[in-house]
């Protein structure tokens, strides 16, 4: 695992958590390489296993199994597999295929899939529950991650920029949900998404290798550096979206070239009127259609979960739909719906705090709700988590003063905040450099190689 407020000078090995306690999965199926050799070892014992063998690991009744045709091992503590040469190469679909595994916990397209993981599966006992650690030397991991988030079509300005993004993230170490765990981070969108080597390409590997040990720096501290999928023309502040302290490296700024950011450089979207313009507006972004037609972005943004415009979407949300969301993701007791008020923007435009207006069960006196995050505003309005919270909400159908369908114009998709995965995908089709992009999206920062 990582140490906490400690810059490495070698190249660390982290814990990736693969199955977690909430996950109820007791039981998984494995196959091993041919190559390189996998022993396993339980609670300490070793076993050595054959290559192309297809294992089972369950948890039942406090321990765990192996079970591979050789008289079953099993462990209270821990069972490892790890390669007996441990100077593995990594390579596209290297390493262990497991099955079933979790994607997108907690949202509408959670499904379970199968991954295939490099170097060392460990199997431990949480809680009565079985879980599952991915440990593996970090560049093995921001190799990984720079595909799991975008397609390998990618330019490789873009893949670097990501990459040296991902790994700064990972060691400034800020957050570590889950560490009580013994991860330094989890497989999800939840800290970042890894797939292990089911998606690697060339091009990522190639876009580790020449940013090894690559970070960014602010001060002689490593940038927590936040990214998302489109910011919607203008990025978001650090603070807006994490309340407690401001970073300098992000900051509000139009995602654009310096000449249109001219244009922008006294629009304030914490102001209602400018937000509302703003949004329903199409900017000449760097994760605008001008820069990167929408029809081009399938072929970049690798396995994604939903066909939609980015930059600016609309949707409609019949009042049953609504008022069900409101039940089920904020536990409000809810008969109608008046309306949806942005009371307080972030500098993007996001609506931070949101007023629900609504009728409660039995009851003729209006009541209002207050959702208190862009995160809050996003999952409690719709079963399919709304992409952004920069939205401009329209009431129609109005029968009295209940509207029968709430239009939202919206801009973006995620919090917005440093590093626009479409945008500097924009400015890498444009024959930017990684180093252009990273200065673009984290002002103030530098970039240091801090191990080789
Ligand atoms: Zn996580
Ligand atoms: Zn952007």
């Amino acid at each position: 695992m990582l140490t906490a407020d400690a810059i490495p000078t070698t190249e660390p090995v982290i814990d990736v958590g693969i199955i977690l306690p909430g996950d109820g999965l007791s039981s998984v199926e494995l196959t091993l390489p041919e190559s390189p050799a996998y022993r396993a070892v339980c609670d300490g014992r070793i076993s050595e296993l054959k290559g192309g063998q297809r294992i089972t690991i369950s948890y039942d009744h406090g321990r765990l199994h192996l079970e591979s045709g050789l008289p079953e091992l099993s462990a209270a503590g821990e069972i490892r597999l790890e390669a007996r040469d441990n100077n593995t190469a990594i390579a596209p679909q290297s390493g262990i295929r497991v099955a079933p595994v979790m994607a997108g916990r907690g949202f509408h397209w959670q499904k379970t899939i199968e991954v295939y993981l490099p170097d060392t599966l460990i199997f431990r006992i949480h809680e009565e529950q079985m879980i599952l650690i991915s440990e593996l030397p970090l560049e093995h991991y921001v190799m990984c991650v720079a595909t799991s988030e975008m397609s390998a079509a990618c330019p490789p300005a873009l893949i670097e920029a990501q990459t040296i993004a991902a790994r700064s993230w990972l060691l400034a170490n800020v957050e570590q949900k889950h560490k009580n765990m013994g991860m330094d981070v989890c497989n999800d969108d939840c800290c970042q998404r890894y797939q292990g080597t089911s998606f690697l390409s060339p091009q990522s590997i190639q876009g580790a290798l020449s940013t090894y040990g690559r970070v960014l720096m602010y001060g002689e501290a490593i940038c927590d550096a936040r990214y998302s999928k489109s910011c919607g023309g203008m990025m978001e502040s650090f603070d807006a979206v994490w309340p407690g302290y401001k970073l300098p490296y992000m900051v509000v700024k139009p995602d654009m070239p310096d000449a249109e950011a001219e244009k922008y450089k006294n629009t304030d979207l914490r102001k209602e009127a400018a937000a509302r313009e703003w949004i329903g507006s199409t900017p000449d972004s760097w994760c605008g259609p001008r820069h990167i037609p929408e029809s081009e972005l399938k072929k970049y943004l690798g396995s994604v979960d939903q066909d939609a415009a980015y930059f600016r979407w609309k949707i409609e949300l019949s009042q049953a739909e609504i008022t069900a969301a409101l039940r089920k993701h904020a536990r409000l007791n809810v008969r109608a719906v008046l309306s949806l008020l942005p009371e307080k923007r972030g500098g993007s435009g996001r609506a931070m705090e949101l007023s629900v207006v609504y009728y409660p069960d039995e009851s003729h006196k209006t009541a209002v709700y207050k959702a208190t995050s862009e995160y809050e505003i996003r999952r409690i309005l719709s079963d399919r988590f709304l992409y952004s919270s920069a939205i401009v909400v329209k009431l129609k159908e109005l029968s009295g003063e209940i509207p029968g369908v709430f239009e939202i114009l919206g801009a973006g998709w995620g919090h917005g905040a440093g590093l626009c995965q479409i945008g500097a995908l924009g400015m890498a089709l444009h024959n930017k450099p990684a180093e252009e992009i990273l200065a673009h999206y984290y002002p103030n920062s530098y970039l240091k190689k801090i191990y080789d």
